[in-house]
């Protein structure tokens, strides 16, 4: 058994690379086509005042759905499209798509509605995107402060002169900008005030088990202080049960989203569910 094992291994490990390889490449030629073949779409989930669980925005997350594969996660589907470079389409395909739905959102309702849409780093470090999202801006005639863009740590790592750059041009368009699953990175607490973000979202990973983990607690308080001394608003992510939401609700956080809430979902659902009739979540 032992001499049989010897003579395997590389003949399993390359076996298991090629079939990934292979699923790579699939996946690969599929992102090529996939907005072209209109499998793109955006789903929307609801962002609330976590004090009075108005429904106060919402973040466009990107779905694909194709024939041959089924649903993607986007999670995948992002780090492919990003190595393929088609991640600059893809992008500015969600921009439009949600500056325009936030557009006709805040007609109907009459009051500020923002739209939070996820940028990759690789789009930071696409000379165009400051005047395309200008050019959206004024295309669809929203309002720049109900545009916040989420960016990751990863941002800030990549490149950071050119980061700091762009995020300066976005915020003299007066768009927000804000950092992402904040917590989980190597993220040094000056980046906070270098780069003048709006807003914190705390890591979901800090919520979930909140109610059953002290130190998990006391992070998210802490980063709920640290944001309220930089002057900064924070959103809760990851918020799943009436326990998360009263921990939320006693710190004194800002916003929140999560599956208590409202899940991610089409924008003919969300507009059914949360503007026809401006209910409050849950
Ligand atoms: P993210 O920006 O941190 O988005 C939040 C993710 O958490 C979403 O996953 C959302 O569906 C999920 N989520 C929301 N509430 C809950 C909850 O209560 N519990 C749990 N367990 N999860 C919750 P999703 O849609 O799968 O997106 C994953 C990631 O993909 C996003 O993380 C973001 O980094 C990326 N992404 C999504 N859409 C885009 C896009 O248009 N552009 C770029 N560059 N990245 C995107
Ligand atoms: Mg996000
Ligand atoms: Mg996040
Ligand atoms: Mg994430």
């Amino acid at each position: 058994a032992v001499a049989k094992e010897q003579d395997q291994p590389f003949c399993f490990f390359s076996q298991q690379t090629q079939a990934e390889l292979d699923k790579r490449y699939q996946l690969e030629s599929y992102v090529v086509d996939a907005l072209r073949n209109e499998e793109l779409s955006v789903h929307y989930q609801p962002v609330v005042s976590v004090q009075n669980q108005q429904v106060i925005g919402a973040e466009a997350l990107l779905r694909w759905n194709n024939a041959q594969l089924g649903e993607v996660d986007p999670e995948q589907f992002i780090g492919i499209a990003e190595k393929t470079g088609q991640i600059n389409e893809i992008g500015n395909f969600v921009l439009r798509s949600a500056i325009q739905q936030a557009k006709q959102w805040q007609d109907r309702l009459g009051r500020p509605f923002r739209i939070a849409i996820n940028i990759s780093p690789i789009q930071i470090s696409d000379p165009r995107l400051v005047q395309q999202i200008d050019q959206l801006l004024r295309c669809y005639d929203l309002d720049p402060r109900s545009l916040e863009l989420e960016v990751t740590e990863g941002v800030l790592l990549q490149d950071s002169y050119q980061a700091e750059i762009v995020l300066r041009q976005l915020r003299d368009l007066h768009v927000r900008v804000s950092l992402d699953d904040f917590g989980t990175g190597y993220s040094s607490l000056s980046y906070l005030q270098k780069y003048a973000f709006d807003t914190l979202k705390i890591d979901r990973s800090f919520i979930t088990d909140s109610h059953s983990n002290a130190q998990d607690r006391e992070l998210a308080r802490a980063i709920i202080a640290l944001a309220r001394k930089l002057n900064l608003k924070v959103i809760a992510e990851g918020v799943e049960t009436e326990q998360h939401h009263r921990f939320m609700q006693q710190e004194n956080c800002d916003y929140g989203q999560g599956y208590w809430y409202g899940v991610p979902v089409p924008a003919d659902t969300f507009d059914a569910d949360y503007i026809g009739l401006s209910r409050t979540a849950h």
